[in-house]
């Protein structure tokens, strides 16, 4: 036998695989990583980019918990951000441009480095299913490779076609096969799928582009880093720019559309509302005359350009033509022509929270094949189906994360509540608690947890509690030094803020709007010295909680009602379908979903409050 018996097997080596393989493995799980192709782990199918508004605030919590996608993608950048700096702290937004080839090569070499990993190279064909649980999985070479769970991330590969113009080809990533076999034998099992269909841009040869007719975005001038762990990182960045499109552009384009697989039905897949293809654009924003695109690098050691927001599966010679016409490419060479891709998902509502199916036991789903966008999505969805698999074999509950604590559990929350009818991606408004989950915090909130279940290792969690100390301190500093008012009235006036005519507390000066520790630093030399043994994190982050404690308590009182919600659990316990004051809707929802508790039936779409409070009064007769 080439193989033992595993704990997990993971099928599928992209962001979802390699976070569910690494977690499970770090839990001390023994863990087959099966791939169809051993170069492309953890590749990024699109842009070489990751984070972003709510997508940063995923790579924060991955790494609070003891992920690799923070230290991967600070390891591979060539450029950092921190989006939304000029907003509140809640919208903050972390955000890396990588190199593509170092994202995965990283990828790999933490893999390997993982102790309890082993790889196989191959299709993952089949299940194998006994008394209604996996324990296995059959692969395309015919080996039956035995194990205790199974997660399935299978991406955009389950019977994809890719298309450009009026081309078809049968691959689940432009130059790669596609996954056939699974989609047939969950659907014999019950399970039910659907199409959806996502575009990648072209990518140019940056030799060929005029950047001075650009305009150059730069990185910060101090980077941050999306890992809470100390990195030792290189300071250079690379630039992007951005260009324009103009009528011209798009009037090639549209000579192009009796030939779009979009528009003449080819592609029958619901595709993202929100990210749609240059083609898209023009066709629904019509009265546009420019559309803004990114022009970002692809690494150090490549000229190859990704052309952000300029997603088509037009034909090629279109797809050129038009290029050309954008200010700064009228040279334009392509490397790669853009193309979109449909494949098949499974509606996510036919999961529990701890992704396992609720079809068969111990076979789990994460990533793109829950019908989600997105590396960062799809590396939550791992790295939690990692950790749950891990769990089950080992006869410990679930690990669910409340909507309270992280964007990962409103994502997961949503998907298995909510399902989705176009492929789903994290918005900063899907959240309730935004202000709660900032991304500064994440490691305060998660690495405790984490590190509960075994997951986030001693480095972090000692890391964390010296944060939490420091930020305690930091806040009785403020709350201790009395400021006289001619340290700081001059500097108030400048700001036209009021000035004191008394001595007062230093938090009560941070608490105006128009100001921060950085000024009570400037003109208080005593709250300098108080403060200069603390980090600038430290620091900031009491800023934040010093700023935004009133916004944080309302916050905690509507977590704490719905908690009580949370604590109401129905399990198993009725049948929806007799109980005739609920709405049909909610009778069939609520018997599809089989909410665990009262909080999370709230939540599902078609259950209203009346039903909730005839949910609550059935379970008081009971
Ligand atoms: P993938 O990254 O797709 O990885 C799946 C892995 O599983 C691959 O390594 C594959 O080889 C392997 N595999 C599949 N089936 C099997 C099998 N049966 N046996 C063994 N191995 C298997 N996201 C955005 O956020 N914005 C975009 O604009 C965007 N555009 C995209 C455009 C294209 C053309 C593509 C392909 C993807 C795009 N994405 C976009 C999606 C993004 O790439 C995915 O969300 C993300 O990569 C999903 O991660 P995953 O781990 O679920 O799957």
């Amino acid at each position: 036998m080439i193989h033992q018996e595993y704990d997990v097997i993971v099928v599928g080596g992209g962001h979802a695989g390699s976070e569910a393989a690494a977690a499970a493995a770090n839990m001390g799980s023994k863990v087959l990583l099966i791939t169809m192709n051993m170069q492309t782990i953890a590749q990024m199918s699109c842009n070489p980019a990751m984070g972003g508004v709510a997508k940063g605030q995923i790579v924060r919590e991955l790494d609070a918990l003891g992920g690799y996608s923070g230290i991967v993608a600070d390891k591979s950048r060539v450029q950092f951000r921190m989006l939304n700096k000029s907003k509140g702290p809640a919208m903050w937004s972390p955000r890396s441009q990588n190199d593509r080839m170092l994202f995965a090569q990283q990828w790999r070499t933490m893999l390997e480095n993982t102790p309890n990993v082993d790889f196989w190279q191959d299709m993952g064909k089949e299940v194998i299913i006994e008394n209604g649980k996996a324990v296995g999985v059959r692969t395309g070479l015919g080996l039956e490779i035995r194990s205790k769970s199974v997660i399935l991330t299978n991406g955009t590969f389950l019977n994809g076609v890719i298309h450009v113009g009026m081309k078809q080809l049968g691959g689940g990533r432009m130059g790669e096969r596609a996954s056939t076999g699974l989609t047939a034998q969950l659907e014999d099992l019950g399970f039910e799928s659907a199409r959806m269909k996502t575009g990648t841009p072209p990518r140019l040869d940056g030799r060929s582009l005029d950047y001075s007719k650009m305009e150059e975005q730069q990185g910060d001038e101090n980077p941050e880093q999306f890992s809470f762990l100390p990195l030792d990182l290189a300071e250079q960045q690379l630039s992007c720019h951005i260009a324009y499109t103009n009528p011209d552009v798009h009037n090639k384009l549209r000579e192009g559309f009796s030939e779009s697989p979009m528009f003449n039905g080819a592609i029958e897949g619901i595709g993202p509302r929100y990210c749609p293809s240059i083609e898209d654009k023009i066709d629904r924003f019509a009265e546009r005359e420019r559309h803004q695109l990114f022009v970002e690098p692809e690494g150090w050691h490549t000229h190859e350009i990704y052309l952000n927001g300029f997603s088509t599966s037009l034909p090629e010679h279109i797809q050129y033509e038009a290029i050309r016409l954008i200010p700064g490419f009228e040279n334009a060479k392509l490397f790669r022509p853009g193309y979109a891709i449909e494949y098949d998902f499974f509606q996510p509502t036919q999961l529990y929270s701890s992704l396992e199916t609720k079809l068969i036991d111990n076979l789990f789903f994460a990533g793109q094949i829950n019908g989600t966008t997105g590396y960062e999505e799809a590396a939550a969805q791992g790295l939690m189906a990692g950790v749950n698999a891990h769990l089950k074999v080992n006869g410990k509950e679930d690990f669910v994360l409340k909507r309270s604590e992280a964007y990962i559990g409103v994502l997961i929350d949503d998907l298995v509540n909510k399902g989705t009818d176009e492929p789903y991606r994290m918005f900063t408004s899907r959240a309730e608690y935004r202000i709660t989950l900032r991304q500064d915090s994440t490691d305060i909130r998660l690495t405790p947890i984490s590190y509960e279940i075994g997951l986030a290792g001693e480095e972090r969690m000692k890391a964390v509690q010296k944060k939490q100390k420091g930020i305690k301190k930091v806040i009785k500093v403020l709350k201790k030094q009395s400021i006289a008012p001619e340290e700081v009235n001059p500097g108030l006036e400048k700001l036209n803020s009021s000035a004191l005519s008394q001595k007062v507390k230093a938090e009560s000066l941070v608490t105006r709007p128009e100001l921060n520790i950085q000024f009570l630093r400037n003109h208080s030399t005593a709250v300098d010295e108080k403060l200069s043994p603390f980090t600038e994190k430290e620091i900031e982050a009491a800023e934040i909680l010093l700023k935004y404690d009133g916004y944080l308590q309302k916050e905690r009182d509507l977590v704490e009602k719905m908690e009580k919600l949370e604590a109401v659990k129905l399990g198993k316990k009725l049948n929806y379908r007799e109980i005739r004051a609920l709405s049909s809707e909610a009778q069939e929802k609520l018997s599809d979903i089989q909410p665990a508790t009262l909080g999370q039936a709230s939540r599902i779409s078609g259950v209203s409050p009346a039903d909730i409070s005839v949910l609550m009064i059935q379970l008081n007769e009971n």
